[in-house]
């Protein structure tokens, strides 16, 4: 059985069509600049060469058929034909309050993605254009939703979605805390679960999803006790590009102060704050640790602050589930970071905390034990891997 897996940006639509025989990918790809000027898909077939045709993608039904064309061409494609995909699993952002599981998507599930359009506005329309983009290219084969938010929505309890804030938000605009990185959250916990010989009823997993956005989840026994992104992916963490937690008065003070709107400081929040702005260096961590090595104050000062609110959050997490088994590293940070895993786990000895330093300097995108065996809490970089989570969920209709 093959499965189609695809996250449709706004211009954008990444995909993987993986063989859930052995779950390996096939061939996986990015069409990019859908429906402006430069219109570009690179697909890269699993041990052929890397195919790249710049061509009109006036839509992403466009860029979809072109996917179709890509997948089962004679020389660069995997298929020999489309009838050979059995179900194809979207990455659809936002779910709002009813989204606990993944689905099979019919009008109803439609209605709830528009639902939740103004509480992902980059993201959801373009989710449901890939959707229908895909029933017209392919009619009949099943589609599946699996939601960003689902993890969250579906372990959190009120203590920890609830913003104390009148109930007129909350009943009326669903204002309250969601989360985000689910799938990811979800993939990493179990695997810890399943990989560590952790306890699948009472396991206590703090994951921090760390990339380019990033989050901090705990849960018990698999189940979301809380995460740190709230009502959109601003709450939380320090992120590339992203303040993370500020006093929500700064909104009102930077709109006041520079007369702009509510709008358009949000927009500086979530574009040009984070790492980029603390460091003044980049939001790349790459270029924030090359900075650091030759000696620059500023990236200096952002890793630690970066440090410091995770470290936070790890705490607090501990603290609310009066414990915790494991704590993994996943995503391009967490995965390839040697120095902010190492300044983690460095704040973390009063919990009994203590990892392999060898271990931790030679840890690049592979699923590894870091803390030393007398460690009280087992310290692990799991790779996590959205697309397989989504294929698994898809699979699991069939
Ligand atoms: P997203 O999926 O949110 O765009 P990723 O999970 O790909 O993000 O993570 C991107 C981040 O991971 C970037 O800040 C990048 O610098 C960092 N990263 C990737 N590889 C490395 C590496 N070898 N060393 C340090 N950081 C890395």
């Amino acid at each position: 059985m093959k499965i189609l897996v695809l996250n449709c940006g706004s211009s954008s639509l990444k995909y993987q069509l993986i063989d859930m025989e052995n779950e390996s990918v096939l061939a996986k790809g990015l069409c990019e600049r859908i429906g402006i000027d430069g219109s570009k898909i690179t697909h890269k077939p699993t041990g052929k060469d890397k195919f790249e045709l710049e061509t009109e993608m006036k839509d992403h039904q466009k860029a979809v058929e072109l996917v179709m064309a890509a997948l089962t061409d004679a020389e660069h494609g995997v298929i020999a034909s489309t009838d050979e995909i059995g179900a194809i699993g979207h990455r659809v952002v936002h779910g709002g309050a009813k989204a606990t599981k993944s689905c099979v998507i019919d009008a109803e599930v439609k209605q709830l993605i528009k639902d939740c359009f103004d509480l992902a506005p980059l993201h959801n329309p373009a989710n449901l254009i890939g959707i229908e983009a895909c029933e017209a290219a392919m009619p009949g084969k099943i589609n599946v939703a699996v939601f960003d938010t689902s993890f969250g929505v579906m372990g959190m309890e009120p203590k920890a979605y609830r913003y104390a804030i009148p109930d007129k938000y909350y009943d009326e605009y669903q204002v309250r805390r969601y989360g985000f990185h689910g799938t990811s959250h979800n993939f990493v916990s179990h695997e810890a679960i399943n990989w560590l010989n952790l306890d699948p009823e009472n396991a206590k997993i703090i994951v921090c999803h760390l990339g380019n956005g990033a989050s901090v989840s705990a849960s018990i026994g698999g189940k979301c006790v809380d995460t740190s992104m709230g009502l959109t992916p601003l709450e939380g963490l320090i992120m590339g590009t992203r303040s993370g937690d500020v006093d929500d008065a700064v909104v009102q003070f930077i709109a006041n102060h520079d007369h702009v709107s509510a709008d358009e400081t949000l927009n500086i929040l979530n574009k040009k704050s984070g790492m980029l702005a603390l460091s003044g260096v980049s939001s790349d961590f790459r270029d924030i640790e090359a900075a650091i090595n030759a000696g620059n104050e500023k990236a200096k000062m952002a890793m630690a602050a970066y440090v410091h609110r995770l470290v936070k959050y790890i705490g607090g997490y501990t603290a609310a589930m009066n414990g915790v088994d494991a704590i993994v590293f996943t995503a391009g940070v967490g995965e390839n970071g040697p120095m902010v895993r190492r300044m983690v786990c460095e704040y973390l000895g009063f919990l009994g905390v203590a990892i392999n330093e060898e271990e931790n300097e030679k840890a690049f995108g592979k699923q590894v034990v870091l803390s030393t065996p007398d460690s009280k809490v087992t310290i692990a970089v799991i790779p996590t891997n959205e697309e397989l989570a989504i294929a698994r969920d898809t699979l699991a209709f069939l």
